[in-house]
């Protein structure tokens, strides 16, 4: 059975008129699915009973459910969702005076395998449908009871591994009819597939990119992020200089300081000649130790070094504390870089 969340309006619109009800009935179908968040057919009240029951006759209902929570002492939340099928994926709440900020996931586990990743050390389970990531947005904005203000999609798995539900999630979170977040506050994370970033950059809306760099030495990126290896530094480079050719935006390039491996002086001069000249925010993040790994996080001295030299060439770098410190820091990466994409 499909799931009404995965059918195109065109073919809300046929299934409604072959159950002989009138057109209006698929705006407030979409209400339900889109806005509302109706976990299952009976809580769309306004629907007649018969459509209701015709409706979970043809379709599942799909639906994210909690099935653990976990509260920061500085108001984060991060969640464990169950999927439909028994999957699970993590996501983040994250709270500043008015705003709300959303890191979601777009697959269960990941693929990749870069070096450092929690996610990654488990492999892919599977990706998510669109509406299974929106579904995530939605239910933090209903635990917090409050409008969401931006999503970062840097939870658990490549968003570009998994490009139509990824574009169709951001689309939602970005119609009126759907969450009306605005585009440059939805913020997709890759690893670097460079045929999917010169697609992204195509892309009509002014969705905010992020590229995981973590070193602009191609033997250590090799070394930590084996998933990429086949695109070499270069071409991101050049992939990246289309990419603000065609959009004038300014990507972010994260970069996980880790001791010893991508920290050193030689790493950071390659880092610089990565970016000087070009349109571009480091972003440099606390490593989160993943248990049994043998990577350590840097210093704040070496951040440090690492801010003033880029300042030096005039690109901005900052690096930021973790939020949610102290709550089981296990995903590996979700809460450090949503901070700074919310502030
Ligand atoms: N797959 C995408 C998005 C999800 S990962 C990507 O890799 O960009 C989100 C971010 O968390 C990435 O920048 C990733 O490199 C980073 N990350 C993964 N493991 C981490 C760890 N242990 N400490 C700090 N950042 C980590
Ligand atoms: Fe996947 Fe991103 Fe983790 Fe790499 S860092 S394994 S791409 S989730």
């Amino acid at each position: 059975m499909k799931d009404l969340h995965d059918i195109t309006h065109g073919e809300l619109l046929s299934v409604l008129e072959e159950l002989g009800q009138p057109k209006f009935r698929a705006k407030q179908v979409e209400e339900w699915l889109w806005e509302r968040g109706a976990s299952s057919f009976d809580d769309m009240t306004n629907l007649p009973k018969t459509l209701r029951a015709a409706l979970a006759e043809r379709f599942t209902l799909g639906g994210v459910s909690q099935a653990a929570r976990q509260q920061s002492a500085d108001g984060s939340r991060k969640y464990l969702l169950r999927l439909a099928d028994g999957a699970s994926v993590e996501c983040v709440g994250m709270p500043t005076g008015q705003r709300l900020a959303v890191c979601a996931s777009t697959q269960a586990g990941c693929g990749m395998g870069c070096a450092f990743c929690a996610t990654g050390a488990s492999g892919l389970t599977r990706s998510l449908t669109a509406a299974e990531i929106y579904e995530q947005v939605m239910h933090v904005r209903d635990d917090f009871g409050t409008r969401v203000t931006s999503v970062v999609l840097m939870g658990q798995g490549e968003p570009f591994a998994n490009y139509d539900a990824t574009l169709a999630a951001l689309r939602r979170l970005n119609s009126p009819d759907g969450l009306g977040i605005g585009a440059r506050h939805l913020t997709v994370s890759t690893c670097g597939i460079i045929p999917q970033i010169l697609r992204f950059a195509k892309e009509p809306e002014q969705f905010t990119l992020a590229v995981s760099l973590h070193s602009a030495v191609q033997k250590t990126r090799n070394l930590l992020m084996p998933g990429v290896k086949k695109w070499s530094l270069l071409n991101l480079y050049d992939a990246m200089g289309t990419y603000v050719d065609i959009t004038g935006r300014r990507p972010t390039y994260e970069y996980a300081l880790i001791r010893g491996v991508n920290d050193t002086d030689e790493e950071l001069d390659h880092l610089v000649e990565f970016c000087r000249g070009n349109l571009a925010h480091v972003n440099l993040i606390q490593l989160n130790e993943v248990p049994g790994s043998k990577f350590q996080p840097s210093s704040e001295a070496r951040a440090g070094e690492f801010v003033r030299r880029l300042g030096q060439v005039g690109v901005e770098a900052t690096v930021r504390q973790s939020r949610g410190a102290d709550i089981d820091a296990a995903c590996g990466q979700l809460r450090q870089r949503v901070e700074r994409r919310s502030s």
